[in-house]
């Protein structure tokens, strides 16, 4: 299909690829987002070659590569400092043909705003209802801040919360909490670190950070902890918890400013969605498979969507079948990505017993060099679809 009017839910990462896409391939695209400023307030973000080709296939891709920073250097250690596993960004850029890049969340989303017109975006608008068409055969009708949008395909790109999943997918129990919360920020200045990405792992605590292309870097501390807890003063918690860790864990922490520490409670979708679409409306993104952040993939995943839907829409001769083609490619891919970031927390960060984590830690010393590339490969190493 040529033509057609699509409205889009959500104005993160995933529903901004999807409005690119979509314009792509010739439709008229909305989108609205509640938000009453467009913008991505978390940290950092990474993405591997898969996020990178599903941009390429956007036609964002070498904007997005030009703002980044690759992660040639650096790999897993422990609190003390003892190298696990390396990561060798060169091998992957072999491999796939870039490494892992790490950029900051709001570039990133400056860079997709960029490609859409100012009027296809509707922000601080909520979209509270999606109504069947009035007539056989008419456009599917959005209401959002006492509009009514009319639309032959929704895109429903609402996150985690997803209101348009709860309606769609009225028995499904919907988000669960991992057992993990994550504290995250971008240092206030750049910062000297030996590697591009570190990963630190302790008990039942990982400590991680990116560098960006500025020199300033986003670190993460991820922690075992009851749903909801929350620390008076979270930076000097973490100054106090890290204070004996390997540098340049204490340096970022203390190039950091105390308001810029973002707090938030890992959740994810644990019961797969038995689908991603009904009729005319598709899920994409956190909305259909939110996952935890262990292997760096929930964007990744949402980018990829886009494209896949995109495509599918272009090549189809109805929406509905485009949309059962995009369920039937993007669920078992983005769910089993899903069951492996639950798996590699469950190893990785979450592993809290002394015997479990020594065990774990010599399985890793032990493993041939390249482990960790073959790893990433596993996930990154996809195929976008033509889009346009
Ligand atoms: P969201 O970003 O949640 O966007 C949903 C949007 O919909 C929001 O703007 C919301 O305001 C809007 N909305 C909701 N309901 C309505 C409504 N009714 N009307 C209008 N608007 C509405 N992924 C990676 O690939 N690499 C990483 O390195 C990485 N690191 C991560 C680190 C952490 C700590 C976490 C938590 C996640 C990480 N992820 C990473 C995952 C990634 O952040 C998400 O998968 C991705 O941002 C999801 O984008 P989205 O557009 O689907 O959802």
């Amino acid at each position: 299909m040529d033509s057609g009017t699509a409205v889009v839910i959500g104005g993160g990462i995933g529903g901004l690829a999807a409005a690119i896409g979509l314009r792509r391939i010739g439709w008229t695209v909305t989108v609205v987002e509640r938000a009453p400023v467009l913008d991505d307030a978390g940290a950092g973000i990474s993405l591997a070659a898969n996020g990178l080709r599903a941009l390429d296939a956007l036609g964002v891709g070498a904007a997005v590569r030009g703002a980044a920073r690759g992660q040639y250097t650096g790999g897993t250690r422990t609190p003390d400092g003892r190298w696990l596993a390396r990561m060798d960004g060169a091998a992957l850029e072999r491999a796939l043909g870039t490494p892992i890049v790490g950029i900051p969340r709001a570039d990133l989303h400056r860079l997709l705003r960029a490609e859409l017109p100012a009027a296809a975006l509707l922000v601080g608008v909520e979209a509270s209802a999606v109504e069947p068409a009035r007539s056989g055969g008419g456009p599917l009708l959005v209401r959002a801040g006492g509009r009514e949008l009319p639309a032959d395909l929704v895109v429903a790109a609402d996150g985690l919360h997803s209101r348009t999943r709860r309606v769609l997918f009225p028995s499904h129990p919907g988000p669960a909490y991992s057992g993990s919360t994550v504290l995250r920020a971008i240092t206030e200045r750049p910062v000297e670190a030996a590697g591009d990405f570190e990963l630190t792992w302790g008990r039942g605590a990982e400590f991680g950070h990116i560098m960006f292309a500025d020199g300033r870097a986003e670190w993460h501390a991820v922690l075992n902890a009851p749903a909801g807890h929350r620390y008076p003063d979270p930076l000097a918690e973490l100054r106090h918890r890290f204070r004996d860790w390997h540098h340049p864990i204490p340096a970022l922490l203390a190039a950091t400013a105390p308001e810029a520490v973002l707090h938030h409670d890992v959740n994810e979708l644990a019961t797969p969605l038995p689908g991603y679409v009904r009729g005319r409306v598709a899920l994409l993104g956190d909305a259909a498979h939110a996952m935890t952040p262990n292997l760096g993939q929930g964007a990744c995943q949402a980018l990829e969507d886009a494209a896949v839907l995109a495509a599918a829409v272009a090549g189809a001769p109805s929406v509905e079948r485009a949309l059962l083609r995009y369920d039937a490619e993007r669920r078992p891919r983005t769910q089993a990505v899903a069951r492996a970031a639950r798996q590699a927390g469950r190893l990785g960060q979450q592993l809290a017993h002394p015997a479990a984590v020594a065990v774990r830690n010599a399985v890793l010393r032990l493993a041939p060099s390249g482990v960790a590339v073959q790893a990433i490969l596993r996930h990154a190493d996809w195929t976008a679809p033509r889009v346009g």
